[in-house]
Protein backbone atom coordinates (compact mmCIF):
# COMPACT_ATOMS: atom_id res chain seq x y z
CA UNK A 1 0.00 0.00 0.00
CA UNK A 2 1.73 3.22 -0.99
CA UNK A 3 1.57 5.69 2.35
CA UNK A 4 2.17 9.30 2.32
CA UNK A 5 6.15 9.00 1.87
CA UNK A 6 5.78 6.25 -1.36
CA UNK A 7 2.61 8.41 -2.91
CA UNK A 8 3.87 11.95 -3.35
CA UNK A 9 0.64 13.14 -4.92
CA UNK A 10 -1.47 12.17 -1.75
CA UNK A 11 0.59 14.59 0.71
CA UNK A 12 0.43 17.24 -1.80
CA UNK A 13 -3.60 17.35 -2.44
CA UNK A 14 -4.17 17.10 1.35
CA UNK A 15 -6.34 20.02 2.68
CA UNK A 16 -6.64 21.36 5.97
CA UNK A 17 -9.81 22.85 6.83
CA UNK A 18 -9.90 26.59 7.14
CA UNK A 19 -11.64 28.72 9.28
CA UNK A 20 -14.10 30.45 6.78
CA UNK A 21 -12.96 29.78 3.31
CA UNK A 22 -15.62 31.90 1.72
CA UNK A 23 -14.77 34.87 4.30
CA UNK A 24 -13.71 38.07 2.72
CA UNK A 25 -9.46 38.27 2.68
CA UNK A 26 -7.58 41.49 3.19
CA UNK A 27 -4.46 40.70 2.30
CA UNK A 28 -1.35 42.71 4.43
CA UNK A 29 0.99 44.74 2.50
CA UNK A 30 4.46 43.31 2.47
CA UNK A 31 8.07 43.72 1.05
CA UNK A 32 10.62 41.47 -0.21
CA UNK A 33 12.73 40.26 -2.09
CA UNK A 34 9.91 37.82 -4.06
CA UNK A 35 7.52 40.46 -3.79
CA UNK A 36 10.11 42.49 -5.51
CA UNK A 37 10.39 39.65 -8.20
CA UNK A 38 6.64 39.66 -8.82
CA UNK A 39 5.91 43.99 -9.31
CA UNK A 40 8.84 43.20 -11.87
CA UNK A 41 6.74 40.53 -13.99
CA UNK A 42 3.71 42.68 -13.24
CA UNK A 43 5.42 45.70 -14.90
CA UNK A 44 7.28 43.70 -17.79
CA UNK A 45 3.72 41.78 -19.00
CA UNK A 46 1.24 45.06 -18.36
CA UNK A 47 4.46 47.09 -20.45
CA UNK A 48 4.09 44.75 -23.02
CA UNK A 49 -0.17 44.06 -22.84
CA UNK A 50 -0.50 47.89 -22.94
CA UNK A 51 2.14 48.97 -25.36
CA UNK A 52 2.66 46.90 -27.57
CA UNK A 53 -0.76 47.45 -29.55
CA UNK A 54 0.07 51.06 -29.85
CA UNK A 55 3.91 50.01 -31.34
CA UNK A 56 4.04 51.23 -35.31
CA UNK A 57 5.44 48.61 -37.96
CA UNK A 58 5.07 49.22 -41.44
CA UNK A 59 2.79 51.69 -41.42
CA UNK A 60 0.45 49.58 -39.55
CA UNK A 61 0.07 47.79 -35.87
CA UNK A 62 2.94 45.35 -34.83
CA UNK A 63 0.65 42.75 -33.99
CA UNK A 64 -3.27 42.92 -35.25
CA UNK A 65 -4.89 39.95 -35.22
CA UNK A 66 -7.63 41.74 -37.96
CA UNK A 67 -10.78 39.51 -37.99
CA UNK A 68 -12.53 41.06 -40.90
CA UNK A 69 -9.53 40.75 -43.02
CA UNK A 70 -8.76 37.08 -41.53
CA UNK A 71 -4.90 38.35 -41.19
CA UNK A 72 -2.68 37.87 -38.95
CA UNK A 73 -0.03 40.09 -38.24
CA UNK A 74 3.20 39.77 -35.98
CA UNK A 75 5.89 42.11 -36.43
CA UNK A 76 7.13 41.21 -40.44
CA UNK A 77 5.24 38.02 -40.40
CA UNK A 78 1.95 38.22 -41.63
CA UNK A 79 -0.15 34.87 -40.96
CA UNK A 80 -3.55 33.74 -42.82
CA UNK A 81 -5.95 31.37 -41.77
CA UNK A 82 -4.33 28.50 -43.29
CA UNK A 83 -1.48 29.38 -41.37
CA UNK A 84 -3.40 28.15 -38.37
CA UNK A 85 -0.74 25.68 -37.51
CA UNK A 86 1.57 27.89 -35.76
CA UNK A 87 -1.03 28.82 -33.71
CA UNK A 88 -1.71 25.34 -32.54
CA UNK A 89 1.62 24.81 -32.71
CA UNK A 90 2.01 28.06 -30.02
CA UNK A 91 -0.73 27.02 -27.82
CA UNK A 92 0.81 23.66 -27.82
CA UNK A 93 4.35 24.79 -26.61
CA UNK A 94 2.87 27.14 -24.28
CA UNK A 95 1.45 24.03 -22.51
CA UNK A 96 4.48 22.48 -22.81
CA UNK A 97 5.95 25.33 -21.10
CA UNK A 98 3.22 25.51 -18.16
CA UNK A 99 4.29 21.15 -17.83
CA UNK A 100 7.80 21.86 -17.32
CA UNK A 101 7.65 24.75 -14.80
CA UNK A 102 5.11 23.24 -13.00
CA UNK A 103 7.08 19.77 -12.79
CA UNK A 104 10.53 22.20 -11.64
CA UNK A 105 8.46 24.99 -9.53
CA UNK A 106 5.60 24.55 -8.71
CA UNK A 107 2.79 27.33 -9.35
CA UNK A 108 5.53 29.80 -10.81
CA UNK A 109 2.73 30.60 -13.36
CA UNK A 110 -0.18 31.32 -11.07
CA UNK A 111 2.34 33.35 -8.63
CA UNK A 112 3.66 35.29 -10.73
CA UNK A 113 2.51 35.99 -14.53
CA UNK A 114 -1.52 34.81 -14.24
CA UNK A 115 -3.44 37.38 -15.70
CA UNK A 116 -6.36 36.36 -12.61
CA UNK A 117 -3.16 37.11 -9.88
CA UNK A 118 -1.79 40.26 -11.81
CA UNK A 119 -4.62 42.16 -12.23
CA UNK A 120 -5.41 41.27 -8.78
CA UNK A 121 -2.53 42.73 -7.38
CA UNK A 122 -3.02 45.77 -9.19
CA UNK A 123 -6.64 46.03 -8.44
CA UNK A 124 -5.50 45.80 -4.74
CA UNK A 125 -2.88 48.26 -4.94
CA UNK A 126 -5.14 50.63 -5.93
CA UNK A 127 -7.73 49.39 -2.95
CA UNK A 128 -5.01 50.59 -0.86
CA UNK A 129 -4.28 53.29 -1.96
CA UNK A 130 -8.06 54.77 -1.61
CA UNK A 131 -8.55 52.55 1.56
CA UNK A 132 -5.65 52.15 3.30
CA UNK A 133 -3.45 49.18 4.82
CA UNK A 134 -5.32 46.06 5.62
CA UNK A 135 -6.88 47.44 9.53
CA UNK A 136 -8.34 50.46 7.87
CA UNK A 137 -9.72 48.88 4.93
CA UNK A 138 -11.70 45.73 7.85
CA UNK A 139 -12.62 48.75 9.71
CA UNK A 140 -14.02 50.55 6.87
CA UNK A 141 -16.16 47.43 5.43
CA UNK A 142 -17.35 46.94 9.02
CA UNK A 143 -18.42 50.30 9.40
CA UNK A 144 -22.21 51.74 8.57
CA UNK A 145 -22.65 53.54 5.32
CA UNK A 146 -21.76 57.14 5.99
CA UNK A 147 -20.56 60.15 3.34
CA UNK A 148 -17.19 59.42 4.22
CA UNK A 149 -17.69 55.40 3.29
CA UNK A 150 -19.77 56.14 0.11
CA UNK A 151 -16.80 59.10 -0.86
CA UNK A 152 -14.05 56.42 -0.57
CA UNK A 153 -15.65 53.56 -2.13
CA UNK A 154 -16.66 55.70 -4.95
CA UNK A 155 -12.95 56.76 -5.36
CA UNK A 156 -12.20 53.43 -5.30
CA UNK A 157 -14.71 51.79 -8.12
CA UNK A 158 -13.74 54.68 -10.17
CA UNK A 159 -10.67 54.16 -10.41
CA UNK A 160 -11.48 50.08 -10.93
CA UNK A 161 -14.06 50.75 -13.68
CA UNK A 162 -11.08 53.47 -15.48
CA UNK A 163 -8.42 50.34 -15.41
CA UNK A 164 -10.80 47.73 -16.44
CA UNK A 165 -12.17 49.97 -19.18
CA UNK A 166 -8.69 50.43 -20.58
CA UNK A 167 -8.26 46.64 -20.34
CA UNK A 168 -10.65 46.25 -22.32
CA UNK A 169 -10.17 48.66 -24.69
CA UNK A 170 -6.56 47.13 -25.09
CA UNK A 171 -7.46 43.84 -25.35
CA UNK A 172 -9.77 44.69 -28.19
CA UNK A 173 -7.05 46.94 -29.73
CA UNK A 174 -5.09 43.61 -30.83
CA UNK A 175 -8.50 42.50 -33.10
CA UNK A 176 -9.40 45.88 -34.16
CA UNK A 177 -6.68 48.60 -34.93
CA UNK A 178 -6.07 50.45 -31.50
CA UNK A 179 -6.17 54.04 -32.93
CA UNK A 180 -9.52 53.52 -34.87
CA UNK A 181 -10.60 52.44 -31.70
CA UNK A 182 -9.93 55.15 -29.98
CA UNK A 183 -10.62 57.67 -32.39
CA UNK A 184 -13.91 56.00 -32.67
CA UNK A 185 -14.15 56.50 -28.88
CA UNK A 186 -13.32 60.19 -29.54
CA UNK A 187 -15.45 61.15 -31.92
CA UNK A 188 -18.58 58.50 -30.18
CA UNK A 189 -18.85 56.41 -33.77
CA UNK A 190 -17.65 53.26 -32.88
CA UNK A 191 -19.69 50.31 -33.78
CA UNK A 192 -21.37 48.22 -31.33
CA UNK A 193 -20.11 45.28 -31.61
CA UNK A 194 -16.41 46.89 -30.30
CA UNK A 195 -18.53 48.40 -27.64
CA UNK A 196 -19.76 45.25 -26.26
CA UNK A 197 -16.26 43.85 -26.55
CA UNK A 198 -14.99 46.64 -24.68
CA UNK A 199 -17.46 46.49 -22.50
CA UNK A 200 -17.62 43.04 -21.81
CA UNK A 201 -13.92 42.66 -21.26
CA UNK A 202 -14.06 45.45 -18.97
CA UNK A 203 -16.75 43.96 -16.84
CA UNK A 204 -14.88 40.54 -16.82
CA UNK A 205 -11.66 42.06 -15.91
CA UNK A 206 -13.65 44.24 -13.17
CA UNK A 207 -15.35 40.90 -12.14
CA UNK A 208 -13.02 39.08 -11.52
CA UNK A 209 -10.16 41.40 -10.49
CA UNK A 210 -12.18 43.48 -8.19
CA UNK A 211 -14.59 40.89 -6.38
CA UNK A 212 -13.56 37.07 -7.90
CA UNK A 213 -10.03 37.47 -6.92
CA UNK A 214 -8.88 34.27 -5.04
CA UNK A 215 -12.40 32.70 -5.68
CA UNK A 216 -11.25 31.78 -9.17
CA UNK A 217 -7.88 30.68 -7.81
CA UNK A 218 -9.77 28.23 -5.78
CA UNK A 219 -12.84 26.96 -7.43
CA UNK A 220 -13.02 28.18 -11.14
CA UNK A 221 -9.54 27.40 -12.08
CA UNK A 222 -8.83 24.67 -13.91
CA UNK A 223 -5.32 24.22 -14.15
CA UNK A 224 -5.49 24.76 -10.38
CA UNK A 225 -7.66 22.04 -10.08
CA UNK A 226 -5.11 19.56 -12.23
CA UNK A 227 -1.24 21.27 -11.58
CA UNK A 228 -0.36 18.53 -8.75
CA UNK A 229 -0.61 15.74 -11.34
CA UNK A 230 2.31 17.45 -12.51
CA UNK A 231 4.09 17.78 -9.13
CA UNK A 232 6.35 15.40 -7.22
CA UNK A 233 8.88 15.06 -4.24
CA UNK A 234 11.45 17.23 -5.86
CA UNK A 235 9.05 19.90 -7.34
CA UNK A 236 9.90 23.54 -5.91
CA UNK A 237 7.01 24.57 -3.31
CA UNK A 238 6.36 26.95 -1.02
CA UNK A 239 6.82 25.10 2.36
CA UNK A 240 6.89 25.21 5.66
CA UNK A 241 9.96 24.24 7.85
CA UNK A 242 7.60 21.96 10.34
CA UNK A 243 10.55 20.52 11.89
CA UNK A 244 12.58 23.61 12.75
CA UNK A 245 8.87 25.59 13.61
CA UNK A 246 7.32 23.64 15.92
CA UNK A 247 6.21 23.59 18.68
CA UNK A 248 5.12 27.30 17.85
CA UNK A 249 4.48 29.55 20.11
CA UNK A 250 5.08 33.63 21.46
CA UNK A 251 8.20 34.29 22.95
CA UNK A 252 10.27 37.23 23.98
CA UNK A 253 13.27 37.52 21.41
CA UNK A 254 16.02 37.52 23.98
CA UNK A 255 14.39 33.74 25.36
CA UNK A 256 16.54 30.54 23.87
CA UNK A 257 13.53 29.25 22.33
CA UNK A 258 14.89 25.66 22.73
CA UNK A 259 15.18 25.96 26.43
CA UNK A 260 11.55 27.26 26.51
CA UNK A 261 10.80 23.81 24.36
CA UNK A 262 10.06 25.83 21.25
CA UNK A 263 10.35 25.69 17.67
CA UNK A 264 11.40 28.84 15.45
CA UNK A 265 7.77 29.99 15.10
CA UNK A 266 6.42 32.39 16.53
CA UNK A 267 2.95 32.22 15.83
CA UNK A 268 2.81 35.61 14.75
CA UNK A 269 0.38 34.54 12.14
CA UNK A 270 1.76 37.30 9.57
CA UNK A 271 2.58 34.87 6.79
CA UNK A 272 -1.52 34.39 7.07
CA UNK A 273 -2.38 38.29 7.20
CA UNK A 274 -0.30 38.46 4.11
CA UNK A 275 -1.70 35.57 2.09
CA UNK A 276 -4.12 36.44 -0.88
CA UNK A 277 -5.76 33.11 -0.79
CA UNK A 278 -6.11 33.78 2.83
CA UNK A 279 -4.40 30.11 4.11
CA UNK A 280 -2.29 28.77 6.50
CA UNK A 281 0.71 27.51 4.82
CA UNK A 282 1.71 25.83 8.35
CA UNK A 283 -1.17 23.69 7.61
CA UNK A 284 1.39 22.13 4.75
CA UNK A 285 0.60 22.87 0.71
CA UNK A 286 -3.02 23.34 0.12
CA UNK A 287 -4.77 23.85 -3.29
CA UNK A 288 -5.67 26.88 -2.73
CA UNK A 289 -1.70 28.37 -2.41
CA UNK A 290 -0.84 29.79 -5.92
CA UNK A 291 2.52 29.99 -4.98
CA UNK A 292 3.25 34.28 -4.53
CA UNK A 293 5.58 33.39 -1.91
CA UNK A 294 4.51 36.70 0.17
CA UNK A 295 4.78 34.38 3.21
CA UNK A 296 8.42 33.76 2.34
CA UNK A 297 9.14 37.77 2.45
CA UNK A 298 6.69 38.03 5.58
CA UNK A 299 7.93 35.21 7.62
CA UNK A 300 12.16 35.96 6.53
CA UNK A 301 11.25 39.34 8.25
CA UNK A 302 10.25 37.87 11.14
CA UNK A 303 13.04 35.64 11.31
CA UNK A 304 15.30 38.91 11.11
CA UNK A 305 13.73 40.42 14.14
CA UNK A 306 13.88 37.75 15.87
CA UNK A 307 17.71 37.21 14.95
CA UNK A 308 16.94 33.28 14.21
CA UNK A 309 17.87 32.17 10.84
CA UNK A 310 15.50 33.52 7.42
CA UNK A 311 13.61 30.21 5.62
CA UNK A 312 11.47 28.95 7.80
CA UNK A 313 8.99 29.24 5.05
CA UNK A 314 10.81 28.95 1.99
CA UNK A 315 10.76 26.64 -1.31
CA UNK A 316 11.65 23.77 -0.93
CA UNK A 317 10.64 20.05 -2.18
CA UNK A 318 9.57 17.26 0.22
CA UNK A 319 12.56 15.48 -0.35
CA UNK A 320 14.59 18.28 0.47
CA UNK A 321 12.37 18.98 3.52
CA UNK A 322 12.34 14.82 4.91
CA UNK A 323 16.43 14.35 3.52
CA UNK A 324 17.62 17.77 4.68
CA UNK A 325 18.77 18.42 1.05
CA UNK A 326 21.21 20.78 0.47
CA UNK A 327 20.17 23.64 -2.01
CA UNK A 328 22.82 22.37 -4.93
CA UNK A 329 21.24 18.99 -4.64
CA UNK A 330 18.32 20.29 -4.85
CA UNK A 331 18.94 22.36 -8.03
CA UNK A 332 20.41 19.30 -9.71
CA UNK A 333 17.40 16.75 -9.01
CA UNK A 334 15.84 19.73 -10.90
CA UNK A 335 17.25 17.81 -14.25
CA UNK A 336 15.37 14.45 -13.33
CA UNK A 337 13.78 12.14 -16.30
CA UNK A 338 10.19 13.85 -16.54
CA UNK A 339 11.81 17.60 -16.60
CA UNK A 340 14.39 16.57 -19.12
CA UNK A 341 11.85 14.83 -21.42
CA UNK A 342 9.64 18.07 -21.20
CA UNK A 343 12.82 20.25 -22.10
CA UNK A 344 13.42 18.09 -25.02
CA UNK A 345 9.77 17.89 -26.74
CA UNK A 346 9.72 22.03 -26.19
CA UNK A 347 13.04 22.89 -27.99
CA UNK A 348 12.53 20.03 -30.47
CA UNK A 349 9.15 21.47 -31.44
CA UNK A 350 10.02 25.33 -31.17
CA UNK A 351 13.51 24.85 -33.06
CA UNK A 352 11.62 23.03 -35.89
CA UNK A 353 8.97 25.82 -35.91
CA UNK A 354 11.32 28.65 -35.51
CA UNK A 355 13.24 27.12 -38.72
CA UNK A 356 9.85 26.41 -40.54
CA UNK A 357 8.93 30.04 -40.27
CA UNK A 358 12.32 31.29 -41.06
CA UNK A 359 12.25 29.75 -44.44
CA UNK A 360 8.52 30.00 -44.99
CA UNK A 361 7.77 31.49 -48.54
CA UNK A 362 5.39 34.11 -48.32
CA UNK A 363 3.43 32.70 -51.25
CA UNK A 364 0.49 29.94 -50.98
CA UNK A 365 -1.31 28.85 -54.40
CA UNK A 366 -4.20 27.16 -55.17
CA UNK A 367 -5.31 25.49 -58.42
CA UNK A 368 -9.00 24.27 -58.66
CA UNK A 369 -9.67 22.38 -61.96
CA UNK A 370 -12.67 23.97 -63.85
CA UNK A 371 -16.14 22.21 -62.71
CA UNK A 372 -17.74 22.87 -66.06
CA UNK A 373 -15.84 20.49 -68.44
CA UNK A 374 -12.93 18.22 -67.63
CA UNK A 375 -11.07 18.46 -70.83
CA UNK A 376 -11.97 19.96 -74.26
CA UNK A 377 -10.77 20.16 -78.02
CA UNK A 378 -9.93 23.67 -78.74
CA UNK A 379 -10.09 25.04 -82.61
CA UNK A 380 -6.92 24.51 -83.15
CA UNK A 381 -7.10 20.84 -82.39
CA UNK A 382 -4.95 20.67 -79.11
CA UNK A 383 -6.52 19.78 -75.83
CA UNK A 384 -7.53 21.93 -73.18
CA UNK A 385 -7.86 21.62 -69.24
CA UNK A 386 -9.14 25.02 -67.51
CA UNK A 387 -7.99 25.72 -63.60
CA UNK A 388 -8.83 28.47 -61.61
CA UNK A 389 -5.68 29.68 -59.56
CA UNK A 390 -5.87 32.02 -56.63
CA UNK A 391 -2.35 33.40 -55.13
CA UNK A 392 -2.07 34.56 -51.44
CA UNK A 393 1.03 37.10 -51.04
CA UNK A 394 1.97 36.63 -47.37
CA UNK A 395 4.18 39.67 -47.62
CA UNK A 396 3.68 43.28 -47.60
CA UNK A 397 5.37 44.20 -50.62
CA UNK A 398 3.32 44.10 -53.83
CA UNK A 399 4.65 41.53 -56.48
CA UNK A 400 3.92 40.22 -59.79
CA UNK A 401 3.97 36.49 -60.20
CA UNK A 402 4.59 34.42 -63.52
CA UNK A 403 3.18 30.97 -64.62
CA UNK A 404 4.74 27.89 -65.46
CA UNK A 405 3.51 24.50 -66.32
CA UNK A 406 5.06 20.81 -66.74
CA UNK A 407 4.33 17.48 -66.20
CA UNK A 408 3.52 16.29 -70.26
CA UNK A 409 5.57 17.06 -73.32
CA UNK A 410 4.56 20.03 -74.69
CA UNK A 411 2.80 21.29 -72.54
CA UNK A 412 1.54 25.08 -72.01
CA UNK A 413 -0.19 27.86 -70.88
CA UNK A 414 -2.80 28.91 -73.74
CA UNK A 415 -0.83 32.47 -72.88
CA UNK A 416 1.54 33.93 -70.73
CA UNK A 417 0.28 35.07 -67.27
CA UNK A 418 1.69 37.89 -64.99
CA UNK A 419 -0.03 37.76 -62.04
CA UNK A 420 -0.41 40.85 -59.45
CA UNK A 421 -0.99 40.72 -55.59
CA UNK A 422 -0.96 43.86 -53.52
CA UNK A 423 0.92 43.85 -50.34
CA UNK A 424 -1.03 40.93 -48.11
CA UNK A 425 -3.62 40.45 -50.76
CA UNK A 426 -4.67 37.86 -53.25
CA UNK A 427 -3.57 37.33 -56.93
CA UNK A 428 -6.48 35.58 -59.13
CA UNK A 429 -6.56 33.89 -62.66
CA UNK A 430 -8.09 31.57 -64.70
CA UNK A 431 -5.20 29.47 -66.51
CA UNK A 432 -6.12 27.46 -69.89
CA UNK A 433 -3.63 24.71 -70.55
CA UNK A 434 -2.67 22.93 -73.49
CA UNK A 435 -1.01 20.14 -75.07
CA UNK A 436 -1.22 18.35 -78.84
CA UNK A 437 -3.44 14.98 -78.95
CA UNK A 438 -0.89 12.70 -79.35
CA UNK A 439 0.98 13.84 -76.05
CA UNK A 440 -0.50 11.46 -73.41
CA UNK A 441 -3.12 8.76 -73.63
CA UNK A 442 -6.95 8.75 -72.19
CA UNK A 443 -7.27 9.28 -68.65
CA UNK A 444 -5.66 11.68 -65.25
CA UNK A 445 -1.88 12.88 -65.81
CA UNK A 446 -0.28 14.44 -62.92
CA UNK A 447 0.78 18.15 -63.80
CA UNK A 448 2.67 20.81 -62.44
CA UNK A 449 1.92 24.59 -61.86
CA UNK A 450 4.79 26.31 -60.52
CA UNK A 451 4.16 30.13 -59.27
CA UNK A 452 7.21 32.50 -59.46
CA UNK A 453 7.74 35.71 -58.30
CA UNK A 454 9.31 37.81 -61.27
CA UNK A 455 11.47 40.32 -59.02
CA UNK A 456 12.65 36.68 -56.51
CA UNK A 457 13.16 33.30 -57.82
CA UNK A 458 13.20 31.68 -54.20
CA UNK A 459 9.44 33.24 -54.08
CA UNK A 460 8.14 30.09 -55.52
CA UNK A 461 5.69 27.37 -55.26
CA UNK A 462 4.80 24.27 -56.92
CA UNK A 463 1.16 23.18 -57.09
CA UNK A 464 0.25 19.44 -58.23
CA UNK A 465 -2.98 19.19 -60.63
CA UNK A 466 -4.39 16.49 -62.91
CA UNK A 467 -4.56 17.13 -66.66
CA UNK A 468 -7.52 14.92 -68.28
CA UNK A 469 -7.33 13.45 -71.63
CA UNK A 470 -10.51 12.62 -73.22
S1 LIG B 1 0.40 30.31 1.31
FE1 LIG B 1 2.04 31.75 0.85
S2 LIG B 1 2.62 31.36 -1.28
FE2 LIG B 1 0.64 30.37 -0.92
S3 LIG B 1 -0.86 31.89 -1.59
FE3 LIG B 1 -0.58 32.18 0.61
S4 LIG B 1 1.04 33.73 0.78
FE4 LIG B 1 1.07 33.00 -1.34
S1 LIG C 1 5.34 34.40 9.80
FE1 LIG C 1 6.75 32.78 10.31
S2 LIG C 1 6.95 32.99 12.53
FE2 LIG C 1 5.10 34.12 11.99
S3 LIG C 1 3.47 32.60 12.20
FE3 LIG C 1 4.15 32.52 10.07
S4 LIG C 1 5.64 30.85 10.07
FE4 LIG C 1 5.38 31.46 12.21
Amino acid sequence: MPNAKTNPRRRVIEIKPIVDPDAKVYPRSINGYFQRWRWAFIWLTQLVFYGLCWLPWNGRQAVLFDLDTRRFYLFDLVLWPQDAIYLAILLALSALALFLFTAVAGRLWCGYTCPQTVYTEMFLWLEKLVEGERPKRMKLDAAPWSVHKLAVKTAKHTLWIALALWTGLTFVGYFTPIRDLTHGIVELSLGPWEVFWVLFYGAATYGNAGFMREHMCKYICPYAQFQFVMFDRDTLNITYDRQRGEPRGPRRKIADPRAEGLGDCVDCSICVQVCPTGIDIRNGLQLECIGCAACIDACDQVMDKMEYPRGLIRYSTENAVDESLSRSEIIRRAARPRTLLYLAVFLAVSTATAWSLLNRVPLKVSVIRDRAVLSREAPDGSIENVFSLQLTNASEQARTYRVHVAGLPGLRLEKAHEIEAPPAGLGKAVLVLKVDPEAASAGAHPIQITVEDIADASVRKTEKASFWMP
